[in-house]
Protein backbone atom coordinates (compact mmCIF):
# COMPACT_ATOMS: atom_id res chain seq x y z
CA UNK A 1 0.00 0.00 0.00
CA UNK A 2 1.33 3.83 -1.00
CA UNK A 3 0.67 6.80 0.56
CA UNK A 4 -0.73 9.41 -1.92
CA UNK A 5 -1.31 12.89 -2.02
CA UNK A 6 -3.72 15.12 -4.19
CA UNK A 7 -1.35 18.19 -5.36
CA UNK A 8 -3.53 21.12 -3.87
CA UNK A 9 -5.61 19.05 -1.81
CA UNK A 10 -8.87 17.32 -1.95
CA UNK A 11 -11.10 20.21 -3.22
CA UNK A 12 -9.72 19.60 -6.90
CA UNK A 13 -11.84 16.45 -6.56
CA UNK A 14 -14.70 17.64 -5.19
CA UNK A 15 -14.57 20.38 -8.47
CA UNK A 16 -14.12 17.97 -10.45
CA UNK A 17 -16.81 15.70 -9.48
CA UNK A 18 -19.29 18.27 -9.36
CA UNK A 19 -18.67 19.76 -12.91
CA UNK A 20 -18.52 15.74 -14.06
CA UNK A 21 -22.00 15.56 -12.44
CA UNK A 22 -23.35 18.76 -14.24
CA UNK A 23 -21.97 18.10 -17.25
CA UNK A 24 -24.07 14.88 -17.06
CA UNK A 25 -27.50 16.82 -16.20
CA UNK A 26 -27.36 15.91 -12.46
CA UNK A 27 -27.89 19.51 -9.96
CA UNK A 28 -25.17 20.23 -6.91
CA UNK A 29 -26.69 22.38 -4.29
CA UNK A 30 -24.38 23.09 -1.37
CA UNK A 31 -25.13 24.69 1.63
CA UNK A 32 -28.32 23.15 1.86
CA UNK A 33 -30.24 21.23 4.71
CA UNK A 34 -32.60 17.78 3.84
CA UNK A 35 -34.98 17.47 6.21
CA UNK A 36 -37.00 15.13 5.44
CA UNK A 37 -37.05 11.64 3.47
CA UNK A 38 -40.56 10.39 2.39
CA UNK A 39 -41.97 7.92 0.41
CA UNK A 40 -44.74 9.50 -1.32
CA UNK A 41 -47.16 7.34 -4.35
CA UNK A 42 -43.99 4.93 -4.76
CA UNK A 43 -41.53 7.53 -5.08
CA UNK A 44 -39.20 9.61 -2.81
CA UNK A 45 -39.90 13.47 -1.58
CA UNK A 46 -37.24 15.40 -0.29
CA UNK A 47 -37.65 18.14 1.81
CA UNK A 48 -34.77 20.45 2.33
CA UNK A 49 -33.47 24.23 3.72
CA UNK A 50 -34.02 25.19 -0.44
CA UNK A 51 -37.13 23.35 -1.47
CA UNK A 52 -38.80 20.17 -2.23
CA UNK A 53 -38.56 17.49 -4.58
CA UNK A 54 -39.47 13.91 -5.75
CA UNK A 55 -37.39 11.13 -7.32
CA UNK A 56 -37.46 7.48 -8.10
CA UNK A 57 -35.02 6.26 -6.31
CA UNK A 58 -32.43 7.66 -3.58
CA UNK A 59 -29.00 7.20 -1.61
CA UNK A 60 -27.98 8.47 1.53
CA UNK A 61 -24.57 9.06 2.09
CA UNK A 62 -25.19 10.38 5.35
CA UNK A 63 -23.93 8.62 8.46
CA UNK A 64 -26.18 5.43 9.09
CA UNK A 65 -27.43 7.05 12.15
CA UNK A 66 -28.66 10.43 10.49
CA UNK A 67 -30.22 8.44 7.71
CA UNK A 68 -32.49 6.44 10.28
CA UNK A 69 -33.30 9.58 12.10
CA UNK A 70 -34.58 11.30 8.74
CA UNK A 71 -36.17 8.52 7.45
CA UNK A 72 -39.29 7.88 9.57
CA UNK A 73 -40.26 4.95 7.21
CA UNK A 74 -37.35 2.81 8.00
CA UNK A 75 -38.44 -0.46 9.59
CA UNK A 76 -37.61 -1.32 13.88
CA UNK A 77 -36.40 -4.24 12.61
CA UNK A 78 -33.40 -2.11 10.57
CA UNK A 79 -33.07 0.77 13.09
CA UNK A 80 -32.17 -2.29 15.64
CA UNK A 81 -29.70 -3.55 13.62
CA UNK A 82 -27.85 -0.27 12.08
CA UNK A 83 -28.72 2.55 14.15
CA UNK A 84 -25.97 1.31 16.51
CA UNK A 85 -22.84 2.45 17.94
CA UNK A 86 -20.77 5.18 18.29
CA UNK A 87 -18.20 8.06 16.57
CA UNK A 88 -16.49 10.54 17.17
CA UNK A 89 -15.99 14.15 15.96
CA UNK A 90 -13.13 15.85 14.64
CA UNK A 91 -11.62 18.91 15.25
CA UNK A 92 -8.74 20.84 12.90
CA UNK A 93 -7.11 23.69 13.75
CA UNK A 94 -4.79 25.06 11.05
CA UNK A 95 -2.19 27.89 11.53
CA UNK A 96 -0.32 29.48 9.08
CA UNK A 97 2.97 30.38 10.50
CA UNK A 98 5.63 32.48 9.38
CA UNK A 99 8.60 29.99 9.75
CA UNK A 100 8.86 26.27 9.65
CA UNK A 101 8.48 25.13 13.68
CA UNK A 102 9.53 21.73 13.29
CA UNK A 103 11.79 18.91 11.37
CA UNK A 104 8.96 16.40 11.35
CA UNK A 105 5.63 16.35 8.75
CA UNK A 106 3.81 14.05 11.55
CA UNK A 107 3.63 13.81 15.07
CA UNK A 108 1.48 11.68 16.84
CA UNK A 109 0.33 12.58 20.55
CA UNK A 110 -0.94 10.28 22.83
CA UNK A 111 -0.36 12.21 26.29
CA UNK A 112 -3.67 12.93 28.64
CA UNK A 113 -1.53 16.13 29.21
CA UNK A 114 -2.14 17.44 25.52
CA UNK A 115 -5.31 18.59 24.27
CA UNK A 116 -4.75 17.71 20.85
CA UNK A 117 -4.04 13.94 19.43
CA UNK A 118 -1.94 14.91 16.49
CA UNK A 119 0.51 17.70 15.08
CA UNK A 120 1.57 17.91 11.39
CA UNK A 121 3.62 20.20 10.03
CA UNK A 122 1.91 20.54 6.36
CA UNK A 123 4.72 22.40 4.66
CA UNK A 124 7.21 19.84 5.52
CA UNK A 125 6.06 17.10 2.84
CA UNK A 126 4.66 20.08 -0.01
CA UNK A 127 6.33 22.68 -0.35
CA UNK A 128 5.13 26.34 1.24
CA UNK A 129 4.88 27.71 -2.48
CA UNK A 130 2.37 25.48 -2.81
CA UNK A 131 0.07 27.27 -0.38
CA UNK A 132 1.06 30.89 -1.18
CA UNK A 133 4.75 30.55 0.66
CA UNK A 134 2.42 29.85 3.85
CA UNK A 135 4.06 27.35 6.94
CA UNK A 136 1.16 25.32 7.71
CA UNK A 137 0.50 23.43 10.57
CA UNK A 138 -2.71 21.35 11.76
CA UNK A 139 -3.73 20.29 15.20
CA UNK A 140 -6.26 17.45 15.37
CA UNK A 141 -7.87 16.20 17.69
CA UNK A 142 -10.77 13.10 17.68
CA UNK A 143 -13.71 14.21 20.65
CA UNK A 144 -17.16 12.52 21.66
CA UNK A 145 -19.30 14.31 20.15
CA UNK A 146 -20.67 16.37 22.94
CA UNK A 147 -17.23 17.52 23.77
CA UNK A 148 -17.35 21.33 24.85
CA UNK A 149 -14.42 22.00 22.09
CA UNK A 150 -17.09 21.72 19.65
CA UNK A 151 -19.02 24.23 20.93
CA UNK A 152 -15.69 26.92 21.36
CA UNK A 153 -14.71 29.25 19.36
CA UNK A 154 -11.76 29.65 17.33
CA UNK A 155 -10.02 32.04 19.92
CA UNK A 156 -11.23 29.60 23.18
CA UNK A 157 -9.51 26.56 21.25
CA UNK A 158 -6.37 28.59 20.36
CA UNK A 159 -6.00 30.00 23.90
CA UNK A 160 -6.52 26.29 24.89
CA UNK A 161 -3.91 24.73 22.77
CA UNK A 162 -0.96 27.38 22.51
CA UNK A 163 0.52 26.85 25.85
CA UNK A 164 0.36 23.16 24.70
CA UNK A 165 2.31 23.44 21.29
CA UNK A 166 4.49 25.98 23.09
CA UNK A 167 5.56 23.44 25.33
CA UNK A 168 6.40 20.83 22.20
CA UNK A 169 7.65 23.50 20.19
CA UNK A 170 9.66 25.69 22.41
CA UNK A 171 10.47 28.54 19.58
CA UNK A 172 6.15 29.04 18.78
CA UNK A 173 5.29 32.01 19.97
CA UNK A 174 1.70 33.02 18.89
CA UNK A 175 2.81 36.65 16.93
CA UNK A 176 4.30 34.07 14.70
CA UNK A 177 0.41 33.05 13.37
CA UNK A 178 -0.82 34.84 10.25
CA UNK A 179 -3.64 33.38 9.66
CA UNK A 180 -5.91 30.33 11.58
CA UNK A 181 -9.13 28.33 10.64
CA UNK A 182 -11.18 25.68 12.51
CA UNK A 183 -13.10 23.54 11.60
CA UNK A 184 -15.36 20.64 12.90
CA UNK A 185 -17.27 17.76 11.61
CA UNK A 186 -19.71 15.02 13.61
CA UNK A 187 -19.68 11.52 13.27
CA UNK A 188 -16.04 11.58 11.42
CA UNK A 189 -14.61 8.61 12.97
CA UNK A 190 -16.40 5.22 13.52
CA UNK A 191 -16.00 3.69 17.04
CA UNK A 192 -15.11 -0.13 15.67
CA UNK A 193 -15.64 -2.73 18.42
CA UNK A 194 -15.66 -6.21 17.57
CA UNK A 195 -19.12 -6.31 17.26
CA UNK A 196 -19.05 -3.58 14.76
CA UNK A 197 -19.26 -5.74 11.57
CA UNK A 198 -22.32 -7.49 12.16
CA UNK A 199 -24.22 -3.49 12.30
CA UNK A 200 -22.92 -2.47 8.95
CA UNK A 201 -25.74 -2.26 6.55
CA UNK A 202 -25.96 -3.31 3.25
CA UNK A 203 -26.25 -0.90 0.53
CA UNK A 204 -29.65 -1.65 -0.54
CA UNK A 205 -32.57 -1.16 2.55
CA UNK A 206 -35.55 -3.13 2.53
CA UNK A 207 -37.62 0.61 1.44
CA UNK A 208 -38.15 0.00 -2.35
CA UNK A 209 -35.70 2.70 -4.17
CA UNK A 210 -34.16 3.66 -1.29
CA UNK A 211 -30.17 2.77 -0.25
CA UNK A 212 -27.33 3.85 1.93
CA UNK A 213 -23.32 4.46 0.78
CA UNK A 214 -21.25 5.90 3.67
CA UNK A 215 -18.18 5.60 5.61
CA UNK A 216 -19.49 3.65 8.48
CA UNK A 217 -19.71 1.25 6.33
CA UNK A 218 -15.93 0.90 5.18
CA UNK A 219 -14.50 -1.85 6.76
CA UNK A 220 -11.88 -3.71 7.83
CA UNK A 221 -9.90 -0.91 6.62
CA UNK A 222 -9.83 2.82 8.04
CA UNK A 223 -11.74 5.63 6.51
CA UNK A 224 -10.79 7.16 3.54
CA UNK A 225 -11.36 8.28 0.51
CA UNK A 226 -10.10 5.49 -1.65
CA UNK A 227 -12.45 3.85 -0.32
CA UNK A 228 -15.58 5.75 -0.24
CA UNK A 229 -14.81 5.50 -4.23
CA UNK A 230 -14.61 1.86 -4.19
CA UNK A 231 -17.82 1.68 -2.24
CA UNK A 232 -19.45 4.07 -5.22
CA UNK A 233 -18.49 2.05 -7.61
CA UNK A 234 -20.12 -1.14 -6.28
CA UNK A 235 -23.32 0.58 -5.57
CA UNK A 236 -23.05 1.87 -9.36
CA UNK A 237 -22.74 -1.95 -9.99
CA UNK A 238 -26.09 -2.76 -8.06
CA UNK A 239 -28.12 -0.04 -8.93
CA UNK A 240 -27.68 -0.64 -12.49
CA UNK A 241 -27.74 -4.48 -12.36
C1 LIG B 1 -9.33 14.88 10.26
C2 LIG B 1 -9.57 13.92 9.14
C3 LIG B 1 -8.58 13.71 8.20
C4 LIG B 1 -8.80 12.82 7.15
N1 LIG B 1 -7.80 12.64 6.23
C5 LIG B 1 -8.02 11.84 5.18
C6 LIG B 1 -7.03 11.71 4.18
O1 LIG B 1 -5.96 12.32 4.25
N2 LIG B 1 -7.28 10.89 3.14
C7 LIG B 1 -8.46 10.21 3.01
O2 LIG B 1 -8.64 9.51 2.02
N3 LIG B 1 -9.42 10.31 3.95
C8 LIG B 1 -9.24 11.11 5.03
N4 LIG B 1 -10.20 11.22 5.99
C9 LIG B 1 -11.41 10.39 5.87
C10 LIG B 1 -12.43 11.00 4.93
O3 LIG B 1 -12.65 12.35 5.27
C11 LIG B 1 -13.73 10.20 5.04
O4 LIG B 1 -13.47 8.85 4.75
C12 LIG B 1 -14.79 10.72 4.07
O5 LIG B 1 -15.03 12.10 4.27
C13 LIG B 1 -16.10 9.96 4.27
O6 LIG B 1 -17.04 10.42 3.34
P1 LIG B 1 -18.59 10.34 3.62
O7 LIG B 1 -19.23 10.97 2.42
O8 LIG B 1 -19.00 8.95 3.99
O9 LIG B 1 -18.85 11.21 4.93
P2 LIG B 1 -18.69 12.77 5.17
O10 LIG B 1 -17.52 13.31 4.42
O11 LIG B 1 -18.75 12.95 6.66
O12 LIG B 1 -20.01 13.36 4.48
C14 LIG B 1 -21.27 13.39 5.09
C15 LIG B 1 -21.88 14.73 4.69
O13 LIG B 1 -23.25 14.77 5.06
C16 LIG B 1 -23.55 16.11 5.38
N5 LIG B 1 -24.81 16.16 6.12
C17 LIG B 1 -25.09 15.70 7.37
N6 LIG B 1 -26.39 15.94 7.68
C18 LIG B 1 -26.93 16.56 6.59
C19 LIG B 1 -28.25 17.06 6.28
N7 LIG B 1 -29.28 16.94 7.11
N8 LIG B 1 -28.45 17.64 5.07
C20 LIG B 1 -27.44 17.76 4.16
N9 LIG B 1 -26.18 17.30 4.40
C21 LIG B 1 -25.93 16.72 5.60
C22 LIG B 1 -22.35 16.54 6.21
O14 LIG B 1 -22.29 17.96 6.26
C23 LIG B 1 -21.22 15.92 5.39
O15 LIG B 1 -20.74 16.81 4.41
C24 LIG B 1 -10.02 12.11 7.05
C25 LIG B 1 -11.02 12.34 7.99
C26 LIG B 1 -10.81 13.23 9.03
C27 LIG B 1 -11.91 13.47 10.04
Amino acid sequence: TQLGYMRGGFQHLYDSLAEHVQQAGGKVLLGTRVEKVEQQNGRWRIESSQGSWTFDRVVSTFPTRLTCRMIPALPESYRAQYDWGQAYGAHCLILSVSKKLTDSYWINICDRGYPFTGLFEHTNFRLPAEYGGRHLLYLGSYRAMNDPLFTMSKEEVMAEYFPALKRIIPAFDETLVTESWAFHAPFAQPIVTTEYKDHIPPLNTPLEGLWVANMFQVYPHDRGQNYSLALAEKLVKQLLS
